[in-house]
């Protein structure tokens, strides 16, 4: 376990207990990692079409309303990947408006540019929910709107 191993510390006491047989922790709700743990880039966030949302913040990434499709902005049929860079949230006219056209034939404008989610998007992902005694550790982004 990463604080028994002085890897990480407690920030934020949760409310259940970790017991062993000789030691009784505060269970975590916050931890802040003493040094920097490489995580495989592939694991750091699942591209679903959850995530993608959460990222977006539900939102039509052309046009900013309410989001229901994922638009590959290259699409596949075009060689686009399917990538954090390449997919964003798109409204239903929007998605069907582009079609398997690229942004310049389109016409059509990103807001702005996807790329892989921050800690807000993450953290949503990861675990369903943000609890309010974390969001002082998540700083400005950190402020619910979805
Ligand atoms: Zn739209």
């Amino acid at each position: 376990m990463l604080v028994l191993a002085a890897k990480a510390e407690v920030l934020h006491p949760g409310e259940g207990v970790f017991r062993s047989e000789r030691v009784a922790l505060p269970e975590p709700s916050v931890v802040r990692l003493s040094y920097y743990v490489k995580v495989p880039y592939q694991a750091r966030v699942a591209l679903n079409r959850r995530a993608v949302f959460a990222r977006d913040g539900h939102r039509c990434q052309y046009c900013g309303a309410s989001a229901e499709n994922i638009d590959h902005v290259i699409p596949k049929s075009r060689g686009g990947r399917h990538a954090w860079d390449n997919v964003v949230a798109a409204c239903r006219p929007c998605n069907s408006r582009k079609r398997d056209r690229l942004l310049e034939e389109s016409g059509m404008k990103l807001r702005r540019t996807p790329a892989i989610p921050r800690e807000r998007a993450w953290v949503l992902v990861a675990s369903g929910s943000v609890r309010p005694d974390w969001e002082q550790y998540l700083g400005a982004a950190a402020s619910l709107s979805a």
